[in-house]
């Protein structure tokens, strides 16, 4: 199982909520937010918004007690214990950022799980107040920094998993779980014998089943933890056995009817 790579989305995937939202909504500062959303990118915004609070007088430590409130299946955080127990390579992938993923992973006890999270820096400065960058910078020059047209400007979540295919080498099976829009160019992305677990439903789900011919990978939707956790676990299994299969160099003689047999809900959408 050390071949399986497994690239979470963060927030809806991992976490059951949009962690920017929770914040915003649970410090009350709902009504700014979207009187600004249609101004400035949402990375943008979301800066600006962690100023506003720290004007209102909102610390970092209320920021983290309301992130540790935030909603995640206990299947979930067994999902991810369990398939770094089987020696799993555990990422993130998200448009969220550094300090709200950290601290409720940590604070679960699973920060420990993945090799690295790829989203957008955040600190918080001499004043207390947190700051949120673009993971591409696109405020110099160009609109969108990195070319791709799917993605919003700060984040091309395509890029980062390919920069991840290339860096651990051709063998390793990818497991993609993801919910939103930014999660399609990802899925764009994965190889045959991969695959993409979308949440069903959202909008990557969506786009997916509008036109299955554009993905590769093998798609597996799940509508909640405890559906995210078992076939997961599936895919992680049977990703192994096909891997140990193809290392005793006998592939071609192993009937593959049993693979079919053990998941059985691989996604079909007629065309
Ligand atoms: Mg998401
Ligand atoms: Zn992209």
């Amino acid at each position: 199982m050390a071949g399986t790579v497994v690239v979470f989305d963060f927030d809806k995937t991992i976490i059951d909520v949009d962690s920017d939202n929770w914040v915003i909504d649970n410090l009350g500062a709902t009504d700014l937010f979207e009187r600004l959303i249609p101004t400035m990118p949402w990375n943008s915004l979301m800066d600006l918004m962690m100023k506003q609070l720290h004007l209102e007088g909102k610390t970092i430590e209320d920021i983290a007690q309301v992130l540790k409130r935030s909603p995640l299946d206990p299947h979930v955080i067994s999902a991810i214990k369990s398939a770094y127990a089987l020696g799993c390579d555990l990422r993130i992938v998200s448009d969220a950022n550094h300090f709200f993923i950290e601290t409720i992973l940590k604070h679960h006890g699973i920060l420990e799980c993945f090799t690295e999270i790829n989203t957008n820096p955040s600190y918080v400065d001499e004043e207390g107040k947190l700051r949120i960058f673009p993971y591409h910078d696109f405020t110099n020059g160009t609109t969108c920094s990195h070319g791709c047209s799917l993605c919003p400007p700060n984040m091309c979540k395509g890029k980062i998993v390919e920069r991840i295919q290339a860096s651990v080498g051709g063998k390793k099976t990818f497991v993609y779980l993801g919910d939103g829009k930014g999660d399609y160019c990802p899925s764009l992305k994965l190889r045959e014998g991969d695959y993409m677990m979308p949440r069903k439903n959202y909008p990557v789900w969506e786009l997916i089943t509008s036109n299955m011919e554009l993905i590769k990978a093998e798609v597996h939707e799940w509508s909640d933890g405890e559906e995210q956790e078992r076939i997961l676990l599936q895919l992680i299994h049977r990703s192994a056995s096909s891997s140990s299969l193809l290392a005793d160099c006998n592939f071609h003689t192993v009937p593959m009817v049993s693979h079919e047999a053990l998941i059985p809900m691989a996604l079909r959408v007629p065309h």
